[in-house]
């Protein structure tokens, strides 16, 4: 491809947009809502990014994001347009929980069956968070008070400084995992509170009643991307098979261009995780701080597992599904059941540290180590799913990790300020570019209505 955009020949819209996920997929809905020509350019063979689900013998298996809970507005009124309907999460009976030694105990509500030393230590620290979350500025992080001594240090760090007991600091690291995907070693403190401060609060972000696990859709979220696609029909171009590795911008415009195939717009709008965005070539080369900090932001590293039985026989036990593990390989499980309640899922989610670990094992030892858990928590009739399904997310080239982006000590101070702005007319959207619900279903609408505002209003 000529570095100079005239002298190309290509196809023209007023906007493309890189990436149809649910961020690239809004912004397109609301720029040809302002009546101008979209294109969208989309590396998988399908819509949907990091909601995405599979149909075995009939039955949808989500393997991407899936939970919605309240403040979500925009996610729920998506979905309210759409027609998909929500029910809520399951969550009646007794709840598990694995300690590190392997003894599995039953609970009611949010408060798990441990020593109560460690649940008054781990209490404790969620306490400070909270209060150290609700100084952060969402909207410039890096303008926080105490911002600095905040981003320069890691979660890890604090918790160590923060709890006095060993179990109290494995149970606050566990839901650090369950959360960010991540070990606590690797974000910066400051991440972790805008992360929480950005959904409203650590709590709001591990409950599932109240909380951003509360509820789900019919036929999954994946479903959103599906029907928003649809909906666009031929009034937008939409390319699969289609990954972005140039772009080329002048006072003329831009040029797009996938292997030998090239769009020409006034606009590019770029709605793919950062770290990606840094793996296409530009031209201009971006601002050094736009390079330094996609050379900054790894994703999370989650692998998530569904085994499906002909009916959930853990409820007629008394059991909700909902399980948390200090030992692992799995950290989380939830009744990932549809409404009906038939067949029977469980979800479990292997997080951070132990997913490097069992991505490098073969399949056939994965699966068995997920179900040997599984049986030690639900009983032997959990070891034998009539389906298994597992994503391994960091395995994904168009993802390359999940739930979301996470920021490392000093990222956020140091190159913060260049993750939303336009690099001329190069406009950045992706749940990992919101201020409010960052990482989630929630961020990405949001941003993506917001990139296509500041193009209509420019
Ligand atoms: C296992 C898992 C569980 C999750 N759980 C939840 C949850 O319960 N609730 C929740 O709200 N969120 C959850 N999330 C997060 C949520 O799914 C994401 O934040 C959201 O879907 C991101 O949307 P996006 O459009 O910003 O990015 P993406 O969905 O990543 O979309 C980016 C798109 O760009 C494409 N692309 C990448 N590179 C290129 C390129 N060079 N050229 C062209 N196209 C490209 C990709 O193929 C993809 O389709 C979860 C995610 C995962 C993976």
């Amino acid at each position: 491809m000529s570095d100079h955009p005239s002298a190309l020949s290509a196809s023209s819209a007023d906007v493309i947009v890189v990436g149809a996920g649910l961020a690239g997929l809004t912004c397109a809905r609301d720029l040809h809502r302002h009546g101008l020509d979209v294109v969208i350019l989309e590396a998988r063979d399908r819509v949907g990014g990091r909601t995405y689900s599979v149909e075995i013998d009939g039955q949808t298996i989500e393997l991407g994001g899936q939970f919605l809970g309240p403040g979500q507005d925009r996610a729920y009124a998506l979905a309210a347009d759409l027609g998909v309907s929500v029910f809520p999460t399951y969550g009646e009976g007794d709840h598990l929980v694995e300690t590190a030694a392997g003894r599995v105990r039953r609970y009611r509500g949010t408060i798990p069956r441990l020593s109560p030393l460690a649940l008054l230590d781990a209490a404790q620290a969620q306490a400070r968070f909270e209060r150290l979350a609700r100084r952060i500025d969402t909207d410039a992080p890096w303008q926080s008070p105490g911002a600095v001594a905040l981003d320069g240090q890691t979660l890890e760090t604090w918790i160590r400084r923060t709890t006095w007991t060993r179990a109290g600091r494995r149970l606050f690291t566990m839901a650090c995992q369950a959360v960010w995907s991540c070990q606590p070693s690797e974000l910066s403190l400051l991440h972790a509170l805008f992360y929480a401060r950005s959904a409203g609060t650590l709590q709001q972000v591990i409950a599932v009643e109240g909380g951003a696990q509360q509820d789900r859709l019919d036929g999954g979220t994946h479903e959103l991307a599906v029907r928003l696609a649809r909906r666009l029909g031929d009034r937008v171009h939409l390319h699969l098979g289609t990954p972005v590795d140039r772009i080329v911008q002048d006072e003329h415009g831009v040029h797009v261009a996938a292997g030998d195939r090239t769009w020409r717009a006034a606009h590019v709008v770029v709605a793919i995780p950062p770290t990606l965005s840094g793996r296409i070539t530009y031209q201009p080369p971006l601002p050094a701080a736009r390079d330094g900090l996609t050379q900054r932001l790894p994703m999370g590293t989650v692998i998530k597992c569904m085994a499906v039985y002909p009916e959930p026989f853990w409820r007629s036990a008394g059991l909700s599904g909902q399980a948390t593990s200090l030992r692992g390989p799995l950290s989380a499980v939830f009744d990932s059941s549809p409404r009906p309640g038939e067949p029977g899922i469980l979800l479990g989610f292997v997080e951070g540290a132990e997913a490097r670990f069992m991505t490098a094992r073969p399949a056939h030892e994965r699966r068995a180590a997920v179900l040997a858990q599984l049986a030690e928590l639900f009983g032997p009739r959990a070891a034998s799913p009539a389906t298994y399904a597992e994503q391994d997310w960091g395995a994904e080239p168009f993802t390359r990790g999940a739930y979301s982006a996470v920021f490392p000590p000093g990222a956020w101070t140091q190159y913060g300020h260049a993750l939303r702005p336009p690099a001329g007319r190069i406009h950045w959207a992706g749940a990992e570019t919101a201020p409010r619900w960052y990482g989630y279903i929630e961020g990405a609408i949001r941003s993506g209505e917001a990139a296509a505002a500041t193009i209509t209003t420019s």
